[in-house]
Protein backbone atom coordinates (compact mmCIF):
# COMPACT_ATOMS: atom_id res chain seq x y z
CA UNK A 1 0.00 0.00 0.00
CA UNK A 2 1.51 3.36 -1.08
CA UNK A 3 2.15 6.13 1.87
CA UNK A 4 -0.59 8.45 0.06
CA UNK A 5 -3.28 5.79 0.44
CA UNK A 6 -2.73 4.78 3.64
CA UNK A 7 -2.04 8.47 5.23
CA UNK A 8 -5.57 9.74 3.46
CA UNK A 9 -8.09 6.24 3.45
CA UNK A 10 -6.19 3.29 5.26
CA UNK A 11 -8.88 2.16 8.74
CA UNK A 12 -11.19 4.28 7.54
CA UNK A 13 -14.53 2.90 6.58
CA UNK A 14 -16.96 5.60 6.02
CA UNK A 15 -19.68 3.68 5.54
CA UNK A 16 -20.00 2.67 9.12
CA UNK A 17 -20.53 5.87 9.90
CA UNK A 18 -22.57 8.22 7.46
CA UNK A 19 -19.93 8.18 5.04
CA UNK A 20 -18.23 11.04 6.49
CA UNK A 21 -15.23 12.06 5.11
CA UNK A 22 -13.50 12.46 8.54
CA UNK A 23 -13.64 10.04 11.02
CA UNK A 24 -15.76 10.24 14.19
CA UNK A 25 -14.42 10.51 18.05
CA UNK A 26 -15.89 7.87 19.87
CA UNK A 27 -15.26 9.12 22.99
CA UNK A 28 -16.68 6.27 25.01
CA UNK A 29 -15.41 3.88 27.77
CA UNK A 30 -17.44 1.02 26.97
CA UNK A 31 -18.93 -1.24 24.26
CA UNK A 32 -22.44 -2.68 24.90
CA UNK A 33 -22.58 -6.29 23.87
CA UNK A 34 -26.45 -8.28 22.77
CA UNK A 35 -25.63 -11.78 25.20
CA UNK A 36 -23.03 -13.18 26.83
CA UNK A 37 -21.79 -15.44 23.66
CA UNK A 38 -20.73 -12.05 21.89
CA UNK A 39 -19.42 -10.73 25.04
CA UNK A 40 -16.92 -14.19 25.20
CA UNK A 41 -16.51 -14.26 22.04
CA UNK A 42 -14.83 -10.55 22.35
CA UNK A 43 -13.10 -11.14 24.77
CA UNK A 44 -11.04 -14.27 23.57
CA UNK A 45 -9.84 -11.60 20.95
CA UNK A 46 -9.83 -8.38 22.79
CA UNK A 47 -6.95 -6.76 20.69
CA UNK A 48 -9.41 -6.51 17.73
CA UNK A 49 -12.90 -6.32 19.40
CA UNK A 50 -14.26 -3.52 20.87
CA UNK A 51 -15.00 -4.06 24.44
CA UNK A 52 -12.86 -1.33 26.59
CA UNK A 53 -11.10 1.88 25.50
CA UNK A 54 -8.12 0.85 27.63
CA UNK A 55 -7.70 -2.05 25.22
CA UNK A 56 -9.32 -0.90 21.87
CA UNK A 57 -11.31 1.79 20.61
CA UNK A 58 -12.32 2.42 17.01
CA UNK A 59 -10.64 5.98 16.43
CA UNK A 60 -7.58 5.09 18.12
CA UNK A 61 -7.69 1.81 15.91
CA UNK A 62 -8.06 4.29 12.87
CA UNK A 63 -4.56 5.79 13.99
CA UNK A 64 -3.14 1.71 14.55
CA UNK A 65 -3.54 1.11 11.31
CA UNK A 66 -2.40 3.90 9.75
CA UNK A 67 0.93 3.41 11.37
CA UNK A 68 1.23 -0.11 10.93
CA UNK A 69 1.13 0.14 7.59
CA UNK A 70 3.77 3.05 7.27
CA UNK A 71 6.01 1.16 9.15
CA UNK A 72 5.70 -1.97 6.95
CA UNK A 73 5.05 -3.80 9.99
CA UNK A 74 2.03 -6.23 10.12
CA UNK A 75 0.11 -4.15 13.59
CA UNK A 76 0.67 -1.68 16.18
CA UNK A 77 -0.25 -0.11 19.28
CA UNK A 78 -1.46 3.34 20.13
CA UNK A 79 0.31 4.68 23.03
CA UNK A 80 0.13 7.79 25.22
CA UNK A 81 3.92 9.27 24.80
CA UNK A 82 6.89 7.91 23.36
CA UNK A 83 8.41 7.00 26.47
CA UNK A 84 5.58 4.91 27.62
CA UNK A 85 6.22 3.08 23.83
CA UNK A 86 9.51 2.23 24.80
CA UNK A 87 8.97 1.36 28.29
CA UNK A 88 6.12 -1.41 27.15
CA UNK A 89 8.49 -2.52 24.10
CA UNK A 90 11.58 -3.08 26.62
CA UNK A 91 9.91 -4.48 29.55
CA UNK A 92 7.66 -6.77 27.84
CA UNK A 93 10.97 -8.34 26.51
CA UNK A 94 13.01 -8.34 29.86
CA UNK A 95 13.05 -10.38 32.83
CA UNK A 96 14.87 -10.54 35.84
CA UNK A 97 18.61 -11.08 35.33
CA UNK A 98 18.71 -10.57 31.77
CA UNK A 99 21.06 -8.16 30.04
CA UNK A 100 20.61 -5.18 27.52
CA UNK A 101 23.08 -3.55 24.65
CA UNK A 102 21.74 0.11 24.32
CA UNK A 103 23.42 2.73 21.92
CA UNK A 104 25.54 5.28 23.70
CA UNK A 105 23.26 8.15 23.83
CA UNK A 106 19.31 7.07 23.72
CA UNK A 107 16.82 9.44 24.27
CA UNK A 108 17.02 10.79 28.48
CA UNK A 109 14.47 8.84 29.50
CA UNK A 110 14.90 5.71 28.15
CA UNK A 111 18.52 5.74 29.54
CA UNK A 112 16.54 6.71 33.12
CA UNK A 113 14.39 3.28 32.67
CA UNK A 114 17.49 1.06 32.23
CA UNK A 115 20.08 2.93 34.54
CA UNK A 116 16.82 3.58 37.48
CA UNK A 117 14.18 1.26 37.08
CA UNK A 118 15.72 -1.96 35.23
CA UNK A 119 18.49 -2.13 37.42
CA UNK A 120 16.04 -2.66 40.47
CA UNK A 121 14.72 -6.36 38.50
CA UNK A 122 18.71 -6.73 38.26
CA UNK A 123 18.68 -6.05 34.77
CA UNK A 124 22.24 -5.43 33.76
CA UNK A 125 22.94 -2.80 30.31
CA UNK A 126 26.06 -1.81 28.56
CA UNK A 127 25.85 1.62 26.51
CA UNK A 128 28.08 0.84 23.55
CA UNK A 129 29.39 2.73 20.72
CA UNK A 130 26.58 1.63 17.89
CA UNK A 131 28.49 2.89 14.71
CA UNK A 132 30.59 0.13 14.87
CA UNK A 133 29.11 -2.99 14.91
CA UNK A 134 31.98 -4.77 16.36
CA UNK A 135 31.51 -3.02 19.20
CA UNK A 136 27.74 -4.62 19.66
CA UNK A 137 28.98 -7.69 19.11
CA UNK A 138 32.12 -7.48 21.78
CA UNK A 139 28.84 -6.74 24.55
CA UNK A 140 27.10 -9.30 23.72
CA UNK A 141 26.48 -12.08 27.00
CA UNK A 142 24.91 -15.55 28.05
CA UNK A 143 22.08 -13.27 28.78
CA UNK A 144 21.62 -10.37 26.46
CA UNK A 145 18.19 -10.72 25.57
CA UNK A 146 17.42 -6.79 23.88
CA UNK A 147 19.19 -4.66 22.01
CA UNK A 148 17.95 -0.91 21.62
CA UNK A 149 19.04 1.10 18.79
CA UNK A 150 18.33 4.94 17.88
CA UNK A 151 19.79 5.60 14.82
CA UNK A 152 19.81 8.71 13.97
CA UNK A 153 19.49 9.75 17.60
CA UNK A 154 18.11 13.28 18.20
CA UNK A 155 21.09 15.09 19.12
CA UNK A 156 24.76 13.81 17.37
CA UNK A 157 22.42 11.58 15.12
CA UNK A 158 24.91 9.08 15.11
CA UNK A 159 23.60 6.30 13.50
CA UNK A 160 24.10 1.82 13.69
CA UNK A 161 24.49 0.00 10.46
CA UNK A 162 20.65 -1.38 10.89
CA UNK A 163 21.04 -4.67 8.55
CA UNK A 164 24.52 -5.67 10.90
CA UNK A 165 22.82 -5.16 13.71
CA UNK A 166 19.46 -7.09 12.86
CA UNK A 167 21.30 -10.05 11.63
CA UNK A 168 23.68 -10.48 14.81
CA UNK A 169 21.08 -10.23 17.19
CA UNK A 170 19.37 -12.95 14.81
CA UNK A 171 22.16 -14.96 14.96
CA UNK A 172 22.21 -14.63 18.66
CA UNK A 173 18.25 -14.90 19.75
CA UNK A 174 18.34 -11.01 20.92
CA UNK A 175 15.23 -9.04 19.95
CA UNK A 176 16.62 -5.63 18.43
CA UNK A 177 14.21 -2.54 19.17
CA UNK A 178 14.64 1.00 17.39
CA UNK A 179 13.93 4.25 18.33
CA UNK A 180 12.68 5.69 15.18
CA UNK A 181 11.67 9.07 15.56
CA UNK A 182 13.94 10.91 14.18
CA UNK A 183 13.15 9.82 10.60
CA UNK A 184 9.59 9.53 10.74
CA UNK A 185 8.12 6.37 8.25
CA UNK A 186 8.70 8.35 5.90
CA UNK A 187 12.17 8.69 5.65
CA UNK A 188 13.37 5.63 7.15
CA UNK A 189 11.55 1.43 7.50
CA UNK A 190 13.59 -0.38 9.96
CA UNK A 191 11.44 -3.69 10.16
CA UNK A 192 12.27 -3.63 6.01
CA UNK A 193 16.11 -4.41 7.32
CA UNK A 194 15.53 -6.76 9.62
CA UNK A 195 14.82 -5.11 13.18
CA UNK A 196 11.91 -6.23 15.20
CA UNK A 197 10.53 -3.57 16.87
CA UNK A 198 10.18 0.00 16.27
CA UNK A 199 8.97 2.83 18.58
CA UNK A 200 8.29 6.02 17.51
CA UNK A 201 7.63 9.53 19.51
CA UNK A 202 4.51 10.27 17.56
CA UNK A 203 4.56 13.67 19.59
CA UNK A 204 7.31 14.65 17.17
CA UNK A 205 6.74 14.01 13.44
CA UNK A 206 3.83 11.82 13.26
CA UNK A 207 1.79 14.14 15.03
CA UNK A 208 3.53 17.29 13.84
CA UNK A 209 1.73 20.15 15.82
CA UNK A 210 2.95 19.84 19.14
CA UNK A 211 -0.28 19.55 20.87
CA UNK A 212 -0.24 15.70 21.34
CA UNK A 213 2.20 13.79 23.25
CA UNK A 214 1.64 10.20 21.84
CA UNK A 215 3.58 6.84 20.95
CA UNK A 216 3.74 4.19 19.04
CA UNK A 217 4.65 0.17 18.85
CA UNK A 218 5.12 -1.53 15.28
CA UNK A 219 5.79 -5.49 15.37
CA UNK A 220 4.54 -8.50 14.10
CA UNK A 221 1.09 -9.44 15.09
CA UNK A 222 2.80 -11.77 17.23
CA UNK A 223 4.98 -9.87 19.41
CA UNK A 224 2.29 -6.70 18.94
CA UNK A 225 -0.38 -9.23 20.97
CA UNK A 226 2.28 -10.24 23.32
CA UNK A 227 2.39 -6.88 24.42
CA UNK A 228 -0.97 -6.26 24.25
CA UNK A 229 -1.81 -8.98 26.96
CA UNK A 230 0.56 -8.36 29.31
CA UNK A 231 2.29 -4.71 29.49
CA UNK A 232 -0.22 -2.52 27.37
CA UNK A 233 -3.18 -3.32 29.32
CA UNK A 234 -1.56 -3.36 32.56
CA UNK A 235 0.76 -0.06 32.24
CA UNK A 236 -2.72 1.49 30.76
CA UNK A 237 -1.04 4.76 29.39
CA UNK A 238 -3.14 5.01 26.53
CA UNK A 239 -4.01 7.90 23.90
CA UNK A 240 -7.76 9.50 23.86
CA UNK A 241 -10.07 9.03 21.52
CA UNK A 242 -9.83 12.86 21.22
CA UNK A 243 -6.12 13.16 20.63
CA UNK A 244 -6.35 10.24 18.26
CA UNK A 245 -8.72 12.38 15.93
CA UNK A 246 -6.04 14.85 16.15
CA UNK A 247 -2.70 12.71 15.21
CA UNK A 248 -4.79 10.99 11.90
CA UNK A 249 -5.14 14.47 11.34
CA UNK A 250 -1.51 15.53 11.49
CA UNK A 251 -0.69 12.26 9.83
CA UNK A 252 -2.61 13.99 6.78
CA UNK A 253 0.23 16.01 6.06
CA UNK A 254 3.19 14.01 7.23
CA UNK A 255 4.65 13.29 4.11
CA UNK A 256 4.30 16.63 2.83
CA UNK A 257 5.97 18.04 5.83
CA UNK A 258 8.95 15.61 5.77
CA UNK A 259 9.44 16.76 2.18
CA UNK A 260 9.37 20.68 3.31
CA UNK A 261 11.44 19.93 6.59
CA UNK A 262 14.01 18.40 4.80
CA UNK A 263 13.94 20.91 2.03
CA UNK A 264 14.46 23.39 4.54
CA UNK A 265 17.34 21.42 6.77
CA UNK A 266 19.34 21.19 3.55
CA UNK A 267 19.30 24.43 2.75
CA UNK A 268 19.88 25.97 6.07
CA UNK A 269 22.64 22.76 7.04
CA UNK A 270 24.38 24.12 3.31
CA UNK A 271 24.64 27.68 4.45
CA UNK A 272 25.39 27.35 7.88
CA UNK A 273 28.57 25.24 7.19
CA UNK A 274 30.06 27.96 5.01
CA UNK A 275 29.47 30.37 8.03
CA UNK A 276 33.05 31.29 9.90
CA UNK A 277 30.79 31.58 13.18
CA UNK A 278 30.26 27.56 13.09
CA UNK A 279 32.57 25.16 13.99
CA UNK A 280 30.65 22.21 13.05
CA UNK A 281 27.74 21.23 11.19
CA UNK A 282 25.82 17.82 12.51
CA UNK A 283 23.11 16.23 9.69
CA UNK A 284 23.12 12.80 8.11
CA UNK A 285 23.11 14.09 4.99
CA UNK A 286 25.86 16.58 4.71
CA UNK A 287 28.83 15.41 3.13
CA UNK A 288 30.93 16.57 5.90
CA UNK A 289 28.99 13.81 8.53
CA UNK A 290 30.72 10.62 9.33
CA UNK A 291 28.81 8.14 8.59
CA UNK A 292 27.08 10.07 5.66
CA UNK A 293 27.73 6.73 2.97
CA UNK A 294 25.28 4.52 5.80
CA UNK A 295 22.86 7.31 5.86
CA UNK A 296 22.38 7.22 2.51
CA UNK A 297 22.20 3.77 2.28
CA UNK A 298 19.56 3.06 5.03
CA UNK A 299 17.35 6.08 5.19
CA UNK A 300 15.54 7.95 1.87
CA UNK A 301 16.92 11.48 3.22
CA UNK A 302 17.88 13.48 6.42
CA UNK A 303 14.49 15.24 8.73
CA UNK A 304 14.73 18.87 9.78
CA UNK A 305 16.47 18.24 13.04
CA UNK A 306 20.16 19.01 13.12
CA UNK A 307 22.85 20.38 15.48
CA UNK A 308 25.06 23.12 14.95
CA UNK A 309 28.49 23.83 17.17
CA UNK A 310 29.31 27.39 17.43
CA UNK A 311 33.04 28.73 16.89
CA UNK A 312 33.51 30.59 20.15
CA UNK A 313 34.98 29.62 23.57
CA UNK A 314 32.74 32.12 25.27
CA UNK A 315 29.72 31.24 27.05
CA UNK A 316 28.46 34.45 26.40
CA UNK A 317 28.30 34.06 22.96
CA UNK A 318 26.25 30.85 22.66
CA UNK A 319 23.83 33.10 24.93
CA UNK A 320 23.90 36.13 22.72
CA UNK A 321 23.20 34.22 19.61
CA UNK A 322 20.14 32.67 20.86
CA UNK A 323 18.84 35.98 22.63
CA UNK A 324 19.57 37.42 18.86
CA UNK A 325 17.09 34.93 17.54
CA UNK A 326 13.45 35.70 16.79
CA UNK A 327 12.66 33.34 14.53
CA UNK A 328 13.19 30.26 16.34
CA UNK A 329 11.94 30.00 19.44
CA UNK A 330 13.80 27.95 23.06
CA UNK A 331 11.93 24.70 23.65
CA UNK A 332 12.29 21.37 24.23
CA UNK A 333 10.69 18.65 21.57
CA UNK A 334 10.87 19.30 18.20
CA UNK A 335 9.50 18.30 15.52
CA UNK A 336 6.08 20.61 15.03
CA UNK A 337 5.37 23.42 13.08
CA UNK A 338 7.44 25.92 14.52
CA UNK A 339 11.19 26.31 14.23
CA UNK A 340 12.86 25.67 17.53
CA UNK A 341 16.21 26.19 19.09
CA UNK A 342 17.50 24.21 22.12
CA UNK A 343 21.18 25.41 23.48
CA UNK A 344 22.67 22.65 25.10
CA UNK A 345 24.47 25.30 27.01
CA UNK A 346 21.43 24.70 29.43
CA UNK A 347 22.33 21.50 30.73
CA UNK A 348 25.77 22.09 30.88
CA UNK A 349 27.26 20.61 34.11
CA UNK A 350 23.47 19.46 35.50
CA UNK A 351 24.38 16.76 37.75
CA UNK A 352 22.54 13.29 36.92
CA UNK A 353 21.74 14.54 33.66
CA UNK A 354 22.58 11.85 30.57
CA UNK A 355 23.45 14.60 28.15
CA UNK A 356 26.22 16.48 30.46
CA UNK A 357 28.49 15.02 27.85
CA UNK A 358 27.27 17.34 24.91
CA UNK A 359 29.36 19.87 24.04
CA UNK A 360 28.24 23.24 25.19
CA UNK A 361 28.87 25.11 21.91
CA UNK A 362 26.12 22.24 20.43
CA UNK A 363 22.45 24.29 19.80
CA UNK A 364 19.81 21.79 17.95
CA UNK A 365 17.92 23.62 15.82
CA UNK A 366 14.10 21.70 14.53
CA UNK A 367 13.21 23.60 11.29
CA UNK A 368 8.91 23.77 11.46
CA UNK A 369 6.98 24.99 8.14
CA UNK A 370 8.49 28.31 7.55
CA UNK A 371 10.80 28.95 4.39
CA UNK A 372 14.27 28.89 4.15
CA UNK A 373 14.54 32.28 3.79
CA UNK A 374 12.56 33.49 6.11
CA UNK A 375 14.87 31.13 8.88
CA UNK A 376 18.31 32.06 7.57
CA UNK A 377 17.69 35.94 7.32
CA UNK A 378 16.80 35.12 11.38
CA UNK A 379 20.17 33.46 11.79
CA UNK A 380 22.38 35.57 9.94
CA UNK A 381 21.50 38.40 11.95
CA UNK A 382 22.11 36.12 14.87
CA UNK A 383 25.66 35.17 14.19
CA UNK A 384 26.71 38.75 13.45
CA UNK A 385 26.11 38.83 17.19
CA UNK A 386 29.05 36.89 17.84
C1 LIG B 1 10.78 12.96 22.55
C2 LIG B 1 11.48 11.68 22.34
C3 LIG B 1 11.08 10.51 23.00
C4 LIG B 1 10.00 10.51 24.05
O1 LIG B 1 8.77 10.77 23.49
P1 LIG B 1 7.55 11.41 24.31
O2 LIG B 1 6.46 11.38 23.31
O3 LIG B 1 7.99 12.78 24.73
O4 LIG B 1 7.31 10.54 25.49
C5 LIG B 1 11.71 9.33 22.70
N1 LIG B 1 12.71 9.29 21.79
C6 LIG B 1 13.13 10.40 21.15
C7 LIG B 1 14.23 10.30 20.16
C8 LIG B 1 12.53 11.63 21.40
O5 LIG B 1 12.97 12.72 20.79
Amino acid sequence: MSNDQTLIHLGEDRSKYFNAVSPPIIQSSNFVFDDIASLREAILDESNKHIYTRGNNPTVEILRKKIAALEKAEDALIVGSGASAAAIAITGNLKAGDHVICIQSPYSWTHKLFTITLARWDITVDFVDGREVENIRTAIKENTTVLFLESPNSITFELQDLKACAQLAKEHGIVTIIDNSYSSPILQNPIALGIDIVIHSGTKYLNGHSDVVVGAICSTKEMILKLFKNEYMTYGTIISPNDAALVIRGLRTLELRMQHVQDVAMQLVDWLAKQEQIRQVIYPFHPSFPQYALAQKQMRGGSGLFSIILNTDKKSDVEKFIQALNNFIIAVSWGGHESLCMPFLAFHDMPGYPDHHVDWRLVRISVGFESFEYLRDDLAQALKQL
